[in-house]
């Protein structure tokens, strides 16, 4: 940690559904029948997952994240896979984008659902790497199968 409190400064409910996907991550192990992969490591917080991705015709149809990391990285992994499962890669990638603006600080999270929890974390820049740690790992994914990226 660099002592900084990203959850503490999030307001309640956010706290509450980041602090329940970190407890109990959904979507979380081995994929069976994966047909793309992809590994990400966010070195400054010591963030690492692995993502397993079934695709069929351009469509999500499952995923699952497998890894360790700390409550922004798990819970964003965790809330991703329930974000995208079922939607076409475009639709992913704009919902990337869409987060990426959120928690860079540029974006208001208006249709972002749940994934709003993450707003808080643009007023720190170091969190910032983990909230988007998995998406940049689902990019990867999505573009080539076993790759592996790193946010530095
Ligand atoms: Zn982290």
């Amino acid at each position: 940690m660099n002592g900084d409190d990203p959850i503490g400064a999030l307001d309640e409910l956010y706290q509450e559904v980041i602090l329940d996907h970190y407890r109990k991550p959904r979507n979380f192990g081995m994929l069976r029948g994966a047909d793309r992969k992809a590994e990400g490591h966010n070195p400054l917080c010591g963030d690492r997952i692995s993502l397993q991705v079934r695709t069929k015709a351009d469509v999500i149809e499952d995923i699952k994240f497998d890894g360790k990391g700390c409550a922004i990285s798990t819970a964003s992994a965790s809330m991703m896979t329930e974000a995208v499962k079922g939607k076409s890669r475009a639709e992913a990638e704009a919902l990337f984008d869409k987060f990426h603006a959120l928690v860079t600080g540029g974006g208001n999270g208006v249709d972002l659902g749940k994934l709003a929890a993450f707003g808080g974390v643009s007023e720190f820049p170091l969190r910032v790497k983990c909230a988007s740690l998995a998406w940049h790992t689902l990019k990867a994914a999505l573009e080539e199968s076993g790759s592996t990226i790193s946010t530095e």
